[in-house]
């Protein structure tokens, strides 16, 4: 019943840029282009060893293009995100080899709420156009976590405490990773991820996301 709201909804939505209202697109090709990098504070590595975000949460459209994709349920959204993805990897591609693609797991309750996870469908798009191996169901969710959105940073690290594992251990030994997230604000979530996959061997890891709050 979800999936058929969530279909009607993607139908009926207005096709009309959330930027210009320009008609036909979501987001049209010339307001993408315009969303400035981003350009913040640096991420200091924590046991994630690079941090890639490609535009600031302070820009009104990539916080209205979010807000739409994950809490308006507009799952088409996930198109013209994972253009910005591919875009702000393309120079850094070469420095890392063979990454396997992954994504912030939601739990089940959260999943049926949304009907789709949409840190997976970005990490979809992201790797297919690499060509690089993508497993959405590595990271596991064990319990349901309270939003992260609504706490703070102590609260955020303790709530995902010991709340994942993986489904194939053998899978990180000596293997690289990228984790791709929505937005970044204590890297609580990435780095609980990051966490999980070096505990099993995993090499390099690398976040790549849309937007850091
Ligand atoms: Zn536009």
């Amino acid at each position: 019943m979800k999936k058929l709201i969530n279909y009607i909804l993607n139908v009926i939505f207005p096709r009309e840029c959330l930027g210009c209202a320009k008609n036909d697109y979501l987001v049209c090709d010339e307001c993408l282009s315009k969303i400035e990098d981003y350009n913040g504070e640096k991420v200091r590595p924590d046991i994630v060893d690079r941090v890639l975000i490609c535009s600031s949460y302070k820009n009104s459209l990539i916080k209205k293009i979010v807000h739409f994709y994950k809490y308006k349920y507009i799952s088409d959204l996930c198109y013209p995100l994972s253009q910005l993805m591919i875009k702000k990897y393309e120079n850094e591609k070469d420095k890392i080899s063979d990454p396997i693609v992954v994504s912030a797991p939601l739990s089940k309750k959260r999943f049926n709420l949304r009907c789709y996870n949409q840190a997976e469908l970005l990490a979809k798009e992201f790797s297919s156009h690499f060509n690089y191996k993508f497993l959405p169901d590595l990271i596991i969710k064990t319990k349901h976590t309270k939003q992260q959105a609504k706490l703070n940073r102590e609260e955020r690290l303790l709530n995902l405490k010991e709340s994942l594992t993986l489904s194939n251990c053998e899978i990180c030994k000596k293997n690289n990773f990228i984790i791709i997230d929505d937005v970044y604000t204590t890297g609580a979530t990435v780095n609980e991820i990051a966490k999980v996959l070096k505990d099993n061997g995993a090499k390099e890891i690398w976040s790549l996301v849309i937007a850091k709050d």
